[in-house]
């Protein structure tokens, strides 16, 4: 099958800090958070004296079956789910990494990308570092074990002072998890908490990337890992430090947009409400006249719903969308037109037939499924087809821990809107604005958001010669 035609999930991270069943909740965790990443993943628990870890390729339930997770013994857990954005996508480079080091032995899962990781590596290694994976995230691990400071805590945030870039991690040592948040506040890491039951003296605090993790696992969601924070959660409680001011706020605003799942909060807004509002808003700003609205399932429903309500046109499945697709299928000798697309989708004629469509998606990455999409609805007897954008044209690749093709492939980045829905063969193409996705986005407090995909303006110094966007950068 061809490229994916969608900007990819970065990774999920999950963390618990005492609990009898430490690994199954991270499990769960993990499970919840399969759309942030489905190449890798991996589990790390402490029973209080040694650390055991599994980890391995594919999804979260083939990976880990009672045997596994019988082995993983332990009060605490840390767990990571993968789809690589810097380092290959080898059994080498799943997380979480774990580590002997002179303060201990530690784990650590990531979620983002560290911009400066090939610069601090190529120096560690000229001064005798030798690196075990291609992965970002090692080069932290090394720098907590070279840290002049003497105890963890000192020298994890000794350590997170000199990465830059997006980096939300939680890490587990014998008798600590520790959770921190890159100054930015690139990628949501939300903390929750499971009351304890009876008998047992404390509460389970919990984190994860999404808040759809504590629904699965019964916690309740407390507050946000802080930008420039670090959470230390031990034998003594729950401890906070700031290891860094927090310049001005990058919150990726793309997790609102697609990645992350709409009945999470992140950055402490509803996705769903987002989703909702950029519907509406396209509505308003691009309206068009149709008989029909029609998502392209799953990541245009929301938002569809949202311009369905306020353009008062009808809200149709016009699209059905087929769960069970793996990575890989078969395609008969006499080759299909669209056979990617169409194991995925497909249109509904009934619904369909002689009417003029709205067709409302996330985002138009090469366009290429875009015009198949297009295409089929047209093939089942639509009369037009009107493409509308719940985000502006996606022009410059991601830095921040997101898989986005080179600019060379960005549709956006090279033609004109006009040019676009030549190519897509639509009837009409609009975007939404780049104001009018911040108004949907935002929470009515100061969230600023990065969205430098849709502007090109980075909210950091990115050298685009050293760093490759979602490459095997290191
Ligand atoms: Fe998110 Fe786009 Fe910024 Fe990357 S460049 S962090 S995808 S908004």
């Amino acid at each position: 099958m061809n490229a994916p035609d969608k900007l990819r999930e970065e990774c999920g991270v999950v963390a618990i800090h005492a609990h009898p069943e430490a690994e199954k909740l991270a499990y769960l965790g993990l499970h919840a958070l399969q759309h942030r990443g489905q190449e890798s993943a991996g589990i790390v628990t402490s029973d209080g004296e040694h650390l055991h870890q599994h980890k391995a390729m594919g999804l979260v339930a083939d990976i880990f079956g009672e045997d596994v997770l019988s082995n993983l013994r332990g009060v605490l857990a840390i767990g990571h789910t993968r789809y690589s954005t810097a380092g290959d996508s080898a059994l080498l480079n799943a997380q979480p990494i774990m580590v002997q080091s002179n303060k201990g032995t530690i784990g650590i899962a990531h979620n983002g990308n560290l911009v400066n990781a090939l610069d601090i590596r190529r120096k560690l290694e000229g001064q005798g570092s030798i690196f075990q994976t291609n992965s970002d995230t090692e080069v932290l691990v090394h720098l907590i074990a070279l840290s002049r400071e003497q105890t963890l805590p000192d020298a994890i945030a000794d350590s997170l002072r000199r990465v830059e870039g997006a980096f939300s991690l939680v890490m587990i040592s014998r008798d600590r998890i520790f959770a921190c948040r890159d100054p930015r506040g690139f990628r949501p890491l939300a903390m929750g908490r499971i009351p304890s039951a009876a008998g047992e003296k404390k509460d389970t605090i919990v984190f994860a990337s999404e808040t759809c993790a504590f629904d699965l696992i019964g916690a309740i969601y407390e507050r946000d890992v802080k930008p420039g924070e670090l959470v230390i959660v031990g034998p003594e409680g729950v401890s906070s430090r700031f290891y860094a001011p927090s310049p001005a706020l990058s919150s990726c605003i793309f997790e609102h947009v697609y990645f992350a799942r709409p009945d999470s909060i992140v950055f402490g807004r509803s996705v769903d409400q987002s989703r909702d509002h950029m519907g509406r808003q396209l509505a308003r700003e691009v309206p068009v006249d149709a008989d029909i609205v029609v998502p392209v399932p799953d990541s245009g429903n929301t938002a569809a719903i949202g311009y369905a309500a306020e353009s008062g046109i009808p809200f149709r499945l016009g699209l059905i969308r087929n769960h069970y697709v793996g990575r890989t299928f078969i395609e008969p000798q006499q080759s299909v037109r669209d056979f990617g697309v169409k194991l995925k989708l497909n249109a509904v004629r009934s619904m369909l037939e002689g009417k003029r469509v709205i067709l409302v998606d996330d985002s138009i990455v090469r366009g290429t499924t875009s015009r198949k999409i297009v295409r089929m609805i047209r093939n089942a007897g639509a009369k037009e087809v009107h493409m509308r954008i719940s985000c502006p044209p996606t022009i410059s690749p991601c830095f921040y821990g997101v898989d986005t093709p080179s600019k060379r492939e960005l549709i956006a980045a090279n033609k004109s809107v006009e040019e676009i829905r030549k190519f897509i063969d639509a009837d009409s193409l609009a975007y939404l604005s780049l104001e009018g996705l911040k108004r949907a986005a935002a929470d009515g407090e100061k969230t600023t958001y990065c969205s430098a995909c849709y502007s090109g303006k980075y909210p950091t110094k990115i050298d685009v010669e050293e760093i490759q966007p979602a490459a095997a950068v290191i």
